[in-house]
Protein backbone atom coordinates (compact mmCIF):
# COMPACT_ATOMS: atom_id res chain seq x y z
CA UNK A 1 0.00 0.00 0.00
CA UNK A 2 1.23 3.31 -0.65
CA UNK A 3 1.39 5.87 1.44
CA UNK A 4 -0.73 8.63 1.46
CA UNK A 5 0.82 11.48 3.49
CA UNK A 6 -1.13 14.74 3.43
CA UNK A 7 0.46 18.29 3.55
CA UNK A 8 -0.45 21.41 5.57
CA UNK A 9 0.13 24.20 5.52
CA UNK A 10 3.97 25.01 6.21
CA UNK A 11 4.70 25.52 10.09
CA UNK A 12 6.95 28.41 10.88
CA UNK A 13 10.36 27.58 10.89
CA UNK A 14 10.61 24.33 8.87
CA UNK A 15 12.37 23.93 6.58
CA UNK A 16 14.66 27.27 7.38
CA UNK A 17 17.07 25.25 9.19
CA UNK A 18 20.23 23.86 7.52
CA UNK A 19 19.73 20.01 6.95
CA UNK A 20 16.12 19.82 7.60
CA UNK A 21 14.16 19.71 4.12
CA UNK A 22 12.03 22.58 3.11
CA UNK A 23 8.49 20.17 3.07
CA UNK A 24 5.10 20.32 5.01
CA UNK A 25 5.09 16.98 5.01
CA UNK A 26 3.36 15.36 8.16
CA UNK A 27 5.64 12.21 8.55
CA UNK A 28 3.78 11.25 12.57
CA UNK A 29 0.04 12.44 13.11
CA UNK A 30 -1.88 11.85 16.46
CA UNK A 31 -5.88 12.25 16.49
CA UNK A 32 -7.83 11.94 19.88
CA UNK A 33 -5.51 9.43 21.71
CA UNK A 34 -7.15 8.35 24.80
CA UNK A 35 -5.01 5.46 26.99
CA UNK A 36 -6.55 4.09 30.27
CA UNK A 37 -5.19 2.05 32.55
CA UNK A 38 -7.66 0.36 34.32
CA UNK A 39 -9.84 3.08 35.44
CA UNK A 40 -7.50 5.80 34.90
CA UNK A 41 -7.61 7.91 32.21
CA UNK A 42 -3.85 9.26 32.09
CA UNK A 43 -4.49 10.59 28.24
CA UNK A 44 -7.52 12.24 27.32
CA UNK A 45 -7.77 12.24 23.54
CA UNK A 46 -4.96 14.67 22.43
CA UNK A 47 -4.14 15.60 19.18
CA UNK A 48 -0.69 17.20 17.74
CA UNK A 49 1.49 16.38 14.09
CA UNK A 50 5.04 16.35 13.53
CA UNK A 51 6.23 17.36 10.20
CA UNK A 52 9.42 16.62 8.22
CA UNK A 53 12.36 18.40 9.41
CA UNK A 54 10.68 19.96 12.06
CA UNK A 55 12.17 19.60 16.55
CA UNK A 56 8.39 19.43 18.08
CA UNK A 57 8.36 19.26 21.55
CA UNK A 58 5.95 17.88 23.80
CA UNK A 59 6.11 19.53 27.18
CA UNK A 60 4.40 18.88 30.80
CA UNK A 61 4.87 18.39 34.44
CA UNK A 62 5.31 14.85 35.89
CA UNK A 63 2.29 12.66 35.49
CA UNK A 64 0.94 15.00 32.57
CA UNK A 65 0.94 11.48 30.31
CA UNK A 66 3.78 12.72 27.80
CA UNK A 67 5.42 9.19 28.47
CA UNK A 68 2.10 7.22 28.20
CA UNK A 69 1.39 8.86 24.45
CA UNK A 70 4.78 7.71 23.38
CA UNK A 71 4.05 4.46 24.73
CA UNK A 72 0.98 4.33 23.21
CA UNK A 73 2.29 5.37 19.60
CA UNK A 74 5.25 2.83 19.86
CA UNK A 75 2.72 -0.11 20.85
CA UNK A 76 3.96 -0.93 23.86
CA UNK A 77 0.64 0.20 25.63
CA UNK A 78 -2.61 -0.09 23.71
CA UNK A 79 -4.81 3.02 22.49
CA UNK A 80 -8.38 3.24 23.52
CA UNK A 81 -9.41 5.70 21.57
CA UNK A 82 -8.38 7.77 18.72
CA UNK A 83 -6.08 7.63 15.22
CA UNK A 84 -2.35 7.50 14.72
CA UNK A 85 -0.75 7.44 11.59
CA UNK A 86 2.66 7.57 10.56
CA UNK A 87 4.37 8.64 7.09
CA UNK A 88 0.56 8.69 6.11
CA UNK A 89 -0.49 4.34 7.20
CA UNK A 90 -2.19 3.89 10.22
CA UNK A 91 -0.23 2.16 13.12
CA UNK A 92 -2.19 2.31 15.48
CA UNK A 93 -1.63 -1.96 17.47
CA UNK A 94 1.94 -2.16 15.57
CA UNK A 95 4.60 -3.44 17.85
CA UNK A 96 8.19 -1.11 18.33
CA UNK A 97 10.16 -3.57 16.06
CA UNK A 98 8.07 -3.58 13.15
CA UNK A 99 7.62 0.31 13.66
CA UNK A 100 11.21 0.79 14.27
CA UNK A 101 11.46 -1.13 10.73
CA UNK A 102 9.57 1.91 8.91
CA UNK A 103 11.63 4.81 10.74
CA UNK A 104 9.72 5.57 13.84
CA UNK A 105 12.03 4.72 16.47
CA UNK A 106 11.68 5.74 20.15
CA UNK A 107 14.79 6.73 22.86
CA UNK A 108 12.94 5.26 25.90
CA UNK A 109 12.89 6.96 29.82
CA UNK A 110 15.90 5.21 31.69
CA UNK A 111 17.85 4.84 27.78
CA UNK A 112 17.28 0.58 28.24
CA UNK A 113 20.85 -0.04 26.67
CA UNK A 114 22.23 -3.31 26.81
CA UNK A 115 24.49 -3.42 29.85
CA UNK A 116 26.62 -6.29 29.17
CA UNK A 117 28.11 -5.44 25.87
CA UNK A 118 29.95 -2.53 24.81
CA UNK A 119 29.63 0.64 22.90
CA UNK A 120 30.01 -0.49 19.42
CA UNK A 121 28.40 -3.66 20.14
CA UNK A 122 25.03 -1.43 21.13
CA UNK A 123 25.34 0.39 17.96
CA UNK A 124 25.53 -2.25 15.98
CA UNK A 125 22.15 -3.40 17.65
CA UNK A 126 20.33 -0.54 16.38
CA UNK A 127 21.22 -1.36 13.09
CA UNK A 128 19.25 -4.68 13.44
CA UNK A 129 16.46 -3.81 10.70
CA UNK A 130 19.23 -2.11 8.02
CA UNK A 131 21.07 -4.58 5.59
CA UNK A 132 23.08 -2.49 3.86
CA UNK A 133 26.60 -1.86 3.28
CA UNK A 134 27.04 1.49 5.21
CA UNK A 135 26.78 0.28 8.96
CA UNK A 136 30.12 0.86 9.70
CA UNK A 137 30.42 3.89 8.12
CA UNK A 138 27.34 5.14 10.12
CA UNK A 139 28.98 3.48 13.30
CA UNK A 140 31.70 6.53 12.53
CA UNK A 141 29.19 9.17 12.04
CA UNK A 142 27.93 8.61 15.40
CA UNK A 143 31.08 8.95 17.01
CA UNK A 144 31.85 12.21 15.25
CA UNK A 145 28.46 13.52 17.15
CA UNK A 146 29.09 11.77 20.23
CA UNK A 147 32.97 11.60 20.48
CA UNK A 148 33.06 10.54 23.76
CA UNK A 149 31.35 6.79 22.88
CA UNK A 150 34.40 7.12 20.24
CA UNK A 151 37.04 6.99 23.47
CA UNK A 152 34.98 4.47 25.03
CA UNK A 153 33.93 2.36 22.02
CA UNK A 154 35.10 -1.23 23.82
CA UNK A 155 33.82 -0.01 27.89
CA UNK A 156 30.91 -2.19 28.35
CA UNK A 157 27.49 0.10 28.79
CA UNK A 158 26.46 -1.18 32.23
CA UNK A 159 29.56 0.75 33.51
CA UNK A 160 28.98 4.47 32.01
CA UNK A 161 27.75 7.59 33.42
CA UNK A 162 24.21 8.22 32.95
CA UNK A 163 24.71 10.76 31.02
CA UNK A 164 27.07 8.55 28.24
CA UNK A 165 24.45 6.11 28.44
CA UNK A 166 21.98 8.57 27.39
CA UNK A 167 24.29 9.51 24.94
CA UNK A 168 24.50 5.80 23.44
CA UNK A 169 20.67 4.75 23.50
CA UNK A 170 20.25 8.29 20.95
CA UNK A 171 23.63 7.04 18.86
CA UNK A 172 21.58 3.45 18.53
CA UNK A 173 18.66 5.03 17.70
CA UNK A 174 20.12 7.07 15.50
CA UNK A 175 21.89 3.45 13.24
CA UNK A 176 17.94 2.54 12.65
CA UNK A 177 18.36 5.78 10.17
CA UNK A 178 14.88 7.31 12.11
CA UNK A 179 12.69 9.08 9.61
CA UNK A 180 11.65 9.83 13.11
CA UNK A 181 12.99 10.26 16.65
CA UNK A 182 11.22 9.82 19.28
CA UNK A 183 12.86 11.24 22.70
CA UNK A 184 11.97 10.32 26.00
CA UNK A 185 12.81 13.36 28.76
CA UNK A 186 16.46 12.68 27.46
CA UNK A 187 17.81 15.01 30.28
CA UNK A 188 16.05 13.34 33.10
CA UNK A 189 18.22 12.87 35.76
CA UNK A 190 21.34 13.99 34.54
CA UNK A 191 23.96 16.77 35.76
CA UNK A 192 23.66 20.86 34.65
CA UNK A 193 26.63 19.83 32.62
CA UNK A 194 25.31 16.51 30.73
CA UNK A 195 22.02 18.78 30.65
CA UNK A 196 23.31 21.00 28.72
CA UNK A 197 25.45 18.51 26.64
CA UNK A 198 22.53 16.47 25.65
CA UNK A 199 20.33 19.53 24.38
CA UNK A 200 23.02 20.56 22.55
CA UNK A 201 23.92 16.94 20.85
CA UNK A 202 19.40 16.97 20.03
CA UNK A 203 19.90 20.09 18.14
CA UNK A 204 22.68 18.84 16.21
CA UNK A 205 20.85 15.56 15.36
CA UNK A 206 18.20 17.85 14.27
CA UNK A 207 19.96 20.03 12.51
CA UNK A 208 21.62 17.40 10.21
CA UNK A 209 18.69 16.55 8.95
CA UNK A 210 16.74 14.15 11.51
CA UNK A 211 12.71 14.94 12.44
CA UNK A 212 12.24 14.93 16.46
CA UNK A 213 9.72 14.63 18.67
CA UNK A 214 11.01 15.33 22.02
CA UNK A 215 9.47 14.60 25.26
CA UNK A 216 10.52 16.87 28.30
CA UNK A 217 9.70 18.71 31.46
CA UNK A 218 12.36 21.12 30.99
CA UNK A 219 10.19 23.51 28.91
CA UNK A 220 12.30 26.36 28.50
CA UNK A 221 15.50 24.14 26.87
CA UNK A 222 13.18 21.79 25.25
CA UNK A 223 11.41 25.32 23.34
CA UNK A 224 14.31 26.89 22.56
CA UNK A 225 15.57 24.02 20.40
CA UNK A 226 11.92 23.25 19.21
CA UNK A 227 9.98 24.44 15.85
CA UNK A 228 6.82 24.33 17.73
CA UNK A 229 5.68 22.68 20.91
CA UNK A 230 2.54 21.18 22.85
CA UNK A 231 1.76 21.44 26.30
CA UNK A 232 0.31 18.91 28.23
CA UNK A 233 -1.47 19.41 30.92
CA UNK A 234 -3.44 16.18 33.09
CA UNK A 235 -3.70 14.12 29.91
CA UNK A 236 -5.31 17.18 27.70
CA UNK A 237 -3.06 19.27 25.42
CA UNK A 238 -3.92 22.51 26.71
CA UNK A 239 -1.44 25.07 24.69
CA UNK A 240 -0.03 24.56 21.39
CA UNK A 241 1.85 26.70 18.80
CA UNK A 242 5.17 28.33 17.54
CA UNK A 243 7.85 27.69 20.11
CA UNK A 244 8.89 31.42 20.76
CA UNK A 245 5.24 31.92 21.11
CA UNK A 246 5.62 29.34 23.90
CA UNK A 247 8.54 30.25 25.10
CA UNK A 248 6.90 33.69 26.21
CA UNK A 249 4.24 32.39 27.54
CA UNK A 250 4.39 32.29 31.79
CA UNK A 251 2.50 29.26 31.99
CA UNK A 252 4.76 27.47 30.52
CA UNK A 253 7.85 28.55 32.63
CA UNK A 254 5.40 26.74 35.38
CA UNK A 255 6.96 23.76 34.14
CA UNK A 256 10.72 24.61 34.91
CA UNK A 257 9.99 25.87 38.04
CA UNK A 258 8.17 22.64 39.30
CA UNK A 259 10.87 20.81 37.89
CA UNK A 260 13.67 22.79 40.03
CA UNK A 261 11.51 22.90 42.58
CA UNK A 262 11.60 26.98 42.45
CA UNK A 263 8.02 26.51 42.15
CA UNK A 264 7.46 27.76 46.03
CA UNK A 265 9.68 30.25 45.92
CA UNK A 266 8.12 31.74 43.04
CA UNK A 267 4.60 31.42 44.29
CA UNK A 268 5.84 33.78 47.56
P1 LIG B 1 6.94 11.85 33.96
O1 LIG B 1 7.52 13.08 33.42
O2 LIG B 1 6.93 11.78 35.44
O3 LIG B 1 7.44 10.59 33.32
P2 LIG B 1 4.63 11.73 32.23
O4 LIG B 1 4.04 12.99 31.75
O5 LIG B 1 5.50 11.00 31.29
O6 LIG B 1 5.38 11.97 33.60
P3 LIG B 1 3.15 9.30 32.46
O7 LIG B 1 4.33 8.48 32.83
O8 LIG B 1 2.59 9.14 31.10
O9 LIG B 1 3.43 10.84 32.71
O10 LIG B 1 2.00 9.01 33.53
C1 LIG B 1 0.72 9.60 33.42
C2 LIG B 1 -0.18 9.02 34.53
O11 LIG B 1 -0.41 7.64 34.27
C3 LIG B 1 0.43 9.11 35.91
O12 LIG B 1 -0.59 9.45 36.81
C4 LIG B 1 0.94 7.71 36.18
O13 LIG B 1 0.90 7.40 37.55
C5 LIG B 1 -0.05 6.86 35.40
N1 LIG B 1 0.56 5.61 34.94
C6 LIG B 1 1.66 5.49 34.18
N2 LIG B 1 1.93 4.19 33.93
C7 LIG B 1 0.97 3.47 34.56
C8 LIG B 1 0.69 2.08 34.69
N3 LIG B 1 1.44 1.15 34.09
N4 LIG B 1 -0.39 1.72 35.43
C9 LIG B 1 -1.19 2.65 36.02
N5 LIG B 1 -0.98 3.98 35.91
C10 LIG B 1 0.07 4.38 35.21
Amino acid sequence: MAATSSRTPAPRGAGSLPGAPATTLVLLRVSGLRVAYGGIQPVKGISFEVHEGELVSLIGANGAGKTTTLKAITGTQPAAAGEIEFMGRNIKGQGPWDLVRQGLVMVPEGRGTFQRMSITENLLMGAFVRNDAQIDADVEKVFTIFPRLKERRNQLAGTMSGGEQQMLAMGRALMAKPKVLLLDEPSMGLSPMMVDKIFEVVDEIHRQGTTILLVEQNASRALQLATRGYVMDSGEVTMSGDSQQLLNDPRSHFFDLMQTGKMAEALT
